[in-house]
């Protein structure tokens, strides 16, 4: 794979580049603190101190029926005020697109409006790629977030232009991978949220190599209804029970000795789970986190993922941490995330999961597999 890194000593004067990120944030409240939107920053800043003009692409949502709801325009203000700069918005008419983009000068920056508008986007189309290609004259993908999915300007454009991973991109890889790697024990991994079945690969692929799962939130209930205790009106899944009774022969699984429970339904790990999780995350040396401990959205649900959140941010454990809720809760916790190194926060969720789990993203993969590069 080829790095954009490796191109700090070039000048992009006169070269066009197809940026392509993950601005897929639906709803309209905090997107200028979203970190994926400061994460992709230094990317593009790289580019234009080098005289590339940049088009940033990304799709937002899914808008079938609902076109207006899912426009990019909102980011043109919010990154124009980041960079500093003029960024201009672009409608998805090519040959207008193209014509204003080769007579700006060096260093101009655009956004194009959201790609899922075009058919074909989220086909992995061709054509479409093949059109998108022509508006530039090389690609960059920094939308690590979204590297599991196969649309055309993640993977199907990569066959008509020299293609490099963005520094975000590069980033992600670098520290997601260094927990297979190099990881050093007590490994743990808490896992939480919704749904096991999300998150079951990822289980599966460190059985071996990690030594602790904590287990929290849905996930949890799940496995209490496989050892046939009842979960009253509980979020669980009926249809993991199988999958579920098969992990629990490994005592590597951890599962809460306690639940906070409202109206019949087990809603939080309780005090005592919290207290010993947090015993265990202190002795640990790497640690993943993904998925939240309870229904946080609710305030009285948020104890045991806080409690989660201090532990780690006490411990010198090298820890990566993703998933949407999950980072959303650190953010309204912790002002100062980027003090501490040894914490990785990842923009990426499903893609995070999949990384993690040994799948090959295609996105990655198109990138890997692209031989062009830039004269
Ligand atoms: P992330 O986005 O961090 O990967 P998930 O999407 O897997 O996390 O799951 C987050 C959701 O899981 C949250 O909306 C939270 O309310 C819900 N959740 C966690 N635990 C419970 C629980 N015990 N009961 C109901 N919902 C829960
Ligand atoms: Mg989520």
């Amino acid at each position: 794979m080829k790095y954009l890194s490796s191109l700090r000593q070039k000048n992009f004067n006169g070269e066009i580049c197809l940026l392509r990120v993950d601005l897929n944030i639906t709803s309209d409240k905090g997107l200028a603190s979203n970190p994926r939107v400061f994460e992709i920053l230094p990317t593009i800043q790289f580019l234009t101190k080098r005289r590339a003009r940049v088009v940033i692409l990304s799709h937002r949502g899914r808008p079938n029926g609902h076109p207006r709801e899912f426009t990019l325009k909102p980011f043109t203000n919010i990154l124009s005020k980041k960079l500093r700069k003029n960024v201009r918005f672009l409608d998805l008419n090519f040959k207008k697109a193209a014509g204003l983009i080769k007579k700006s000068s060096p260093s101009g920056i655009f956004l194009l409006e959201n790609l899922r508008f075009l058919p074909g986007e989220d086909k992995n189309d061709r054509k479409l790629a093949k059109r998108l290609a022509s508006l530039g004259t090389f690609y960059v993908n920094d939308a690590f977030a979204f590297s599991h999915r196969k649309d055309a300007s993640m993977v199907a454009i990569t066959k008509f232009l020299p293609s490099y991973a963005g520094l975000l991109l590069e980033k992600e890889i670098k520290n997601l991978s260094l927990t297979t790697k190099k990881s050093k024990h007590p490994f743990i991994i808490i896992l939480g949220g919704a749904k096991i079945s999300d998150k079951i690969v990822l289980i599966k692929n460190f059985l071996k190599k990690a030594d602790y799962f904590l287990i929290g939130g849905g996930i949890a209930n799940t496995f209490v209804a496989a050892q046939g205790l009842p979960v009253g009106d509980s979020l669980y899944e009926q249809n993991m029970i199988p999958e579920a009774q098969k992990l629990l022969r490994s005592l590597k699984i951890i599962l809460p000795q306690d639940f906070v429970v409202k109206n019949r339904k087990m809603l939080d790990i309780g005090p005592k789970t919290a207290r010993n999780y947090g015993a265990i995350i202190k002795k640990a040396k790497t640690i993943i986190w993904n998925g939240p401990m309870g229904y946080i959205e609710d305030k009285r649900f948020r104890k045991g993922s806080e409690t989660i959140i201090k532990a780690i941010f006490q411990s010198r454990a090298f820890s990566v941490i993703g998933g949407g809720e999950t980072i959303s809760l650190i953010q309204l916790k912790t002002k100062n995330l980027k003090l501490k190194t040894n914490i990785f926060i990842s923009t990426g969720g499903g893609a995070m999961l999949e990384y993690l789990a040994g799948v090959k993203l295609p996105a990655i993969t198109a990138l890997e597999r692209n031989k062009k590069s830039l004269p």
